[in-house]
């Protein structure tokens, strides 16, 4: 017997929870099938477990650089890796109830298994069927390894967050949020970290002054930054550790290797051919602008679509498709224009709309103009370790339209959200400084940029 429903997500991660809370809330009959861990990569190897990892590596921070010179001192501070383990764990566990416990509450059935197409109105979890009048596919994705012989000695960020102790040493390979991240994290937490990238540097999307500022600083904390190193073979050495040999002839041993280069969608095991789905160049889920695929009635949307590859855009994602089919709202669809976002790297980077190079692009280079601001954050200045902030504006025509804010700093993180709003809705530069600032702050240089 088939069983249906008015709609089904394959995924319960961001996105699935999403679109199957929204829909249950006005009134539809929704199941959502997952297959692995409840609350998906967010919730249990990704944004909330690493956060955990980040404020970890901060405490670590402030006991080695700035407590001395704020008059603290322990003469031997001791640093219990299986109790931060634990207590992450712990919070992780109740994060993931949290998203069983809004499935119940809603009336969201929730079908446990993996998922795949019969054809483009059934699917299959553990030889049960099930259809519906929408199928949204929402099933992420998962670490991206490299082509080179003995990958699979090397680990990913999966494995780091199952880690049961910390080696001596790492070798991080890669140049996006994960590689900064965890370099970030090992390298607070006292692991003997390098950090190995392909090209001239890490983050090459962003603002270059911030990427700028964040080479710096890794190179003030003695964090090894070894740039154009295209790895060619991982081999296992006779102590157990392991070695990473360059494109260049070079080579780096580490007890461990982590690669972190971008992230592959999770799409092997859906029998996609069946449904009719179709796929991009990168060999995501192809959609229009409304999440729809090329199949009436199946839609895709979070990190298996490839765009934005964050948890609030798979979120509301989600919930707009949810407005769109089930509320009436025929014209609710995701803006991908100015999404906020922060890097937790040490310090964060927070960034929203176009960098610099980005704007001279869209508008020309006489139409584009930047305001920015350095200093050695307040938190830091009266230590021997002077961390600095670099924040920046970028704006464009004769009223000065502010369409790029970046920083990096103590606080950027918390900074970023408020500053989104007023760019969503059209700030200009003038409009920044009309604000009243408030003293004494970071962000309060974001308002009195001359
Ligand atoms: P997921 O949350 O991955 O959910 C997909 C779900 O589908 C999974 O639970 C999977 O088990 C399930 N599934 C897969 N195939 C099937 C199948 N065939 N049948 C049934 N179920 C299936 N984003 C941020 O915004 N901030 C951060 O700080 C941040 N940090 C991150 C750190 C790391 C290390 C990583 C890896 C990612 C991070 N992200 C962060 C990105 C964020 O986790 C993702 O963008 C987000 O989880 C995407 O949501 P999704 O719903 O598309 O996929
Ligand atoms: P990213 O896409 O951010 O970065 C991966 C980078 O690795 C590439 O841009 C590339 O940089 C480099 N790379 C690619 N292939 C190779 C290779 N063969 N050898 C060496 N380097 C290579 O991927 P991540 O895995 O870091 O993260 C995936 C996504 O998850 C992010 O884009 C982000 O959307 C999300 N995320 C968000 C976080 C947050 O919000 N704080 C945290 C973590 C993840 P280059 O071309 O410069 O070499």
């Amino acid at each position: 017997m088939v069983k249906e429903f008015d709609a089904i997500a394959i995924g319960g991660g961001s996105g699935g929870s999403g679109f199957v809370n929204r829909a249950a809330m006005h009134g539809a009959n929704v199941a959502v099938i997952e297959g692995g861990l409840v609350g998906g990569t967010c919730v249990n190897l990704g944004c909330v477990p690493k956060k955990i990892m980040w404020y970890g590596a901060q405490v670590a921070e402030t006991f080695h650089y700035y407590g001395p010179d704020y008059g603290f001192t322990a003469d031997k501070t001791q640093f219990d890796f299986a109790k931060l383990r634990e207590n992450r764990e712990g919070y992780v566990g109740r994060s993931r109830n949290g998203y069983a416990n809004n499935w119940n509450r809603n009336g969201v059935t929730h079908i446990e298994g993996f998922a795949h197409f019969v054809d483009s109105k059934t699917i299959e979890v553990n030889g049960e069927h099930y259809t519906a009048k929408h199928i949204l596919i929402a099933t992420g994705a998962q670490p991206a390894l490299p082509d080179l012989p003995g990958v699979e000695l090397g680990e990913t960020s999966d494995d780091f967050f199952a880690w049961e102790s910390l080696p001596e040493s790492v070798a991080v390979v890669g140049a996006g949020y994960i590689a900064v991240e965890l370099a970030g994290v090992l390298h607070g937490l006292g692991v003997k970290t390098d950090l190995f990238v392909r090209k001239e540097s890490p983050l090459r999307n962003f603002d270059p002054y911030i990427v700028e500022a964040l080479v710096e600083e890794m190179e003030r904390t003695k964090l090894p930054l070894h740039t154009h190193k295209v790895p060619s073979k991982l081999e296992p050495l006779e102590n157990g550790h392991l070695q990473l040999t360059f494109e260049d002839g070079t080579t780096h041993t580490a007890e461990r290797v982590i690669w972190a280069i971008g992230r592959r969608p999770n799409i092997s095991s859906l029998n996609l051919e069946a449904a009719g789905v179709t796929l991009t160049d990168r060999g995501f889920i192809a959609v229009d602008e409304f999440q729809n695929t090329v199949v009436p009635t199946i839609y895709a949307l979070g990190d298996v679509t490839g765009e934005k590859e964050l948890t609030p855009v798979a979120i509301k994602a989600g919930r707009l498709l949810a407005e769109r089919l089930f509320n009436g709202q025929t014209q609710a669809k995701m803006d991908y224009k100015d999404i906020p976002t922060v890097v937790f790297s040490h310090p964060a980077i927070g960034t929203v709309g176009m960098t610099e190079p980005e704007a001279i692009k869209a508008f020309g280079d006489d139409q584009v103009k930047v305001y920015t601001s350095s200093f050695a954050s307040m938190y830091s200045a009266v230590t021997q370790h002077r961390q600095m902030t670099k924040l920046k504006l970028v704006v464009t025509g004769e009223d000065e339209k502010v369409v790029g804010l970046h920083g990096i700093g103590y606080g950027v993180d918390e900074m970023i959200q408020g500053f989104s709003v007023a760019i969503k809705m059209g700030a200009t530069k003038a409009d920044f400084d009309a604000v009243v600032a408030i003293h004494p702050t970071g962000s309060e240089e974001f308002v009195t940029m001359r």
